[in-house]
């Protein structure tokens, strides 16, 4: 019979309330290999019921104690790392490698880093001279509701709970539909570790319906969320009114800027990684390559001709850089920007067209690594978010004219600028309008900083002490001496 993945609330792993499942596809194959909870109102009721009830007692438990359960979900993690990424690889289509090298390693680095974290979390005095004393006093918020996408399940679905949980707030989770395998096993490495019954519980289904009652619901005091802009636009217009706090991780089309004085070889290997990575089905991705015109054509020749040695198949090999994409859908609307650049006139330097995967691949969801040039920068193309293995470039000639194209959407999530120039990189760094920019690298994570977008890609920082701020209520208490 084929799994049926279950909810997990209260401790237990539970059928919908509905009792209704839906298919849960292998993007490699496109087949069903799954069956996933259609959960319902009825069961994020029954979730938040327990998460509050739950509440008293996890947000009281020394937070060394709440520390150390989480240390022990991440050894677990450790411990199954190989089943983790090999379940991660079958439900979202990504190479196993990638699973087993970033995904997986680091959803256990983000339970390790909040787990020590809230242990050094302090609290602000302010001495108002000799006539007051004001101190901060940040207590868990209660029940948060933490909404993740399909492209890094296991990765941003514990960088969501890990600080609420760690900060001694309950949760309610809800991983995306199309990808629910890892926070299932993750449910269940969670009973293994002694997590208290209600402390986390994850309700699986669709977006509209469970995700929405989720945000609706109004016991729930914080949604933290990751993934597209008009989803987030919608759960702000519901959560604002209820004065509920929001975090917002939204999409991006960021800006790769490439000056004439960068190191060459490091400029094109890393814009293989931060186009490609994951199929570009990374929100960070820069989507946009922007190369000074005297390096243009030397550029675009080396970086297409090493996008042609990149390998798209079977996710389980090895070998394999690009997977498949998450979904038909995802696939159609991918292979439907792709007509629209040739409409706007683009041409097709690389890529272009699905790839059809002969033997157990045959029917999944694969793309080429597809570059294309000659669009404007105002084009549909070069506006949207793709979210896929799509990429264009562009020449500009001065740095204000970089900086100008780079800013030009209306998103700002990230961008990487590549140059030997000190001077130029901490002015430009400084005029682009992203939450994050590397300089001369891409995708290099320190937990301790802030993370985010600016513009629409985003409201609020997640990451260091800004995670753990976010799912507490902070209180200035003014003692007069
Ligand atoms: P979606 O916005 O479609 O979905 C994200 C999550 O929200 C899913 O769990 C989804 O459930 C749920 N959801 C959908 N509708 C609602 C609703 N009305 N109320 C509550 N929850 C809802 O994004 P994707 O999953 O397609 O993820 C891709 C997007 O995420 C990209 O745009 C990408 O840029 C962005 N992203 C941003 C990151 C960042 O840090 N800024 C990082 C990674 C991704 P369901 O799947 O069932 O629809």
């Amino acid at each position: 019979m084929m799994e049926r993945i279950l909810n997990y609330i209260g401790g237990e792993l539970i059928a919908p309330e509905s009792k209704e499942y839906m298919d849960n596809y292998d993007p490699s194959t496109g087949l069903v290999y799954s069956l996933l909870p259609d959960s319902d109102e009825r069961d994020i009721r029954k979730a938040v019921a327990v998460a509050d009830k739950a509440f008293a007692a996890w947000s009281s438990l020394a937070v060394e104690k709440r520390s150390a359960i989480l240390q022990r979900i991440a050894d677990l993690i450790d411990r199954d790392l190989d089943a983790f990424a090999l379940a991660e690889s079958i439900d979202n289509g990504k190479p196993v490698s990638l699973a087993k090298s970033l995904d997986i390693p680091r959803a256990s680095a983000n339970l390790r880093f909040f787990a020590s974290g809230a242990i050094h979390f302090s609290s602000d005095a302010n001495i108002t001279g000799k006539e007051a004393i004001n101190y901060t006093l940040q207590t868990p918020l209660g029940v948060a509701g933490c909404i993740s996408p399909w492209n890094l399940p296991l990765y941003l679905f514990t960088w969501k709970i890990a600080p609420a949980l760690a900060a001694g707030c309950t949760v309610v989770a809800k991983p995306s539909e199309l990808s629910p395998m890892t926070a299932y096993l993750f449910s269940k490495l969670c009973i293994e570790a002694g997590l208290p019954k209600g402390v986390l519980n994850v309700v699986h289904g669709l977006g509209s319906k469970a995700g929405q009652a989720l945000v609706e619901h109004p016991e729930v005091k914080a949604i933290s969320f990751t993934g597209g802009t008009v989803t987030g636009k919608k759960i702000a217009s519901i959560a604002a009114p209820m004065f509920k706090k929001i975090s917002l991780e939204l999409g991006g089309k960021n800006p790769n800027i490439i000056f004439a004085d960068c190191n060459f070889d490091q400029a094109v290997a890393t814009s293989i990684q931060s186009s490609f990575s994951n199929q570009g089905e990374i929100c960070l991705c820069g989507s946009r390559i922007f190369v000074e015109r005297i390096l243009y054509d030397k550029f675009v020749s080396e970086f297409v001709k090493q996008v042609e040695k990149l390998s798209v198949g079977d996710p389980l090999e090895p070998s394999t850089n690009l997977g498949a994409l998450i979904s038909q859908s995802h696939l159609n609307k991918v292979l439907g920007y792709i007509e629209l650049a040739k409409q706007e006139g683009g041409k097709i330097l690389t890529g272009g067209t699905q790839v059809k995967v002969p033997g157990r691949c045959e029917g999944g969801y694969f793309v080429e690594p597809t570059v294309i040039a000659g669009l404007d920068h105002r084009c549909t193309t070069n506006q949207e978010e793709i979210f896929g293995p799509v990429v264009t470039v562009m020449p500009f000639e001065t740095e204000e004219e970089a900086i100008r194209l780079a800013n030009s959407t209306p998103y700002g999530l990230s961008a990487t600028l590549w140059t030997e120039n000190l001077k130029r990189a901490h002015r430009v760094s400084a005029e682009v309008k992203s939450g994050i920019i590397w300089v001369n690298c891409w995708l290099f994570r320190d937990l301790r900083t802030p993370f985010g977008g600016m513009k629409q890609s985003g409201v609020g920082r997640e990451g260091g002490w800004d995670a753990l701020k976010f799912f507490t209520d902070t209180k200035n208490i003014c003692i007069r001496l």
